[in-house]
């Protein structure tokens, strides 16, 4: 079973509007596009897309079925108001809600138990990569996959390698940089997963935009981009997609 797609997702974080999701229904049309397309709104826009032919994913979700949690939302209810994608570990809430790779592994366990393919984020944070740590780093938070989730439930996954400091910086990795890491995760899960890393999609988030992604997307062990804030523009968004073809 080979999982290894080209995919471009959008992830608009706590951004866009009724009027966003209406012109990314009537206007993005994918059937051209040869990758898979996947738009993560606020989680309350969900059930207003109509007729639209991407894939829908939420932004974070909950690693139990349901209970006295408020404010969360479980893998069904996201199923529920159409995703079939949900993004876990996220930069963001890894540092302002304290997710551990341990919770984000139990999210993705939970997405895939109940039949959601987890986008799972990885990422260093520039300390990091100034001390030149970076593939222990990323390495400890593959494993905390490796060791929760079962070669089959890993082949399900994608994987996202998104630097932190090339997150809303306009700073980009240099496709060397994104290529070095997406080997190395790829590596990783080949040795630790029974050559996991061969069958499943990995990718580059960070500062992707309309004129650096054809560049990024042309690294071999890159398979397409997770996109925030060029994800709000229609015609970047596209272009960005038409990049993975
Ligand atoms: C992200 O946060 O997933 C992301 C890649 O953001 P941006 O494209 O804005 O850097």
């Amino acid at each position: 079973e080979n999982n290894r797609v080209p995919m471009v997702a959008g992830n608009w974080k706590m951004n866009g509007d009724r009027s966003l999701v209406s012109q990314f229904s009537n206007e993005l049309k994918t059937q051209q596009l040869s990758c898979t397309v996947v738009i993560c709104p606020p989680s309350i826009y969900l059930p207003l897309f109509s007729n639209h032919d991407f894939s829908l994913g939420g932004q974070n979700v909950s690693h139990l079925d349901n209970g006295a949690h408020t404010g969360e939302l479980s893998v069904a209810m996201l199923k529920d108001a159409g995703c079939s994608h949900v993004i876990v570990g996220h930069s963001e809430r890894r540092e302002s809600q304290h997710e551990s790779s341990e919770l984000v592994a139990k999210k993705a366990a939970q997405a895939i138990e109940q039949g959601l393919v987890p986008i799972v984020c990885v990422g260093e944070p520039l300390s990091v990569r100034e001390q030149q740590t970076v593939e222990a780093f990323i390495g400890d938070q593959i494993k905390a996959l490796t060791d929760l989730l079962s070669v089959e439930a890993l082949k399900r996954c994608v994987i996202a390698y998104e630097p932190i400091w090339a997150i809303g910086t306009g700073k980009t990795a240099t496709p060397q940089q994104a290529q070095e890491v997406h080997a190395f995760i790829r590596q990783t899960l080949n040795e630790n997963a029974q050559g996991v890393g061969d069958s499943i999609s990995l990718l580059y988030g960070g500062s992707v935009k309309a004129d650096n992604a054809k560049e990024l997307f042309s690294q071999p062990d890159v398979d397409g981009g997770l996109i925030g804030g060029a994800s709000l523009k229609l015609e970047d968004f596209i272009a960005i997609c038409q990049a993975a073809n």
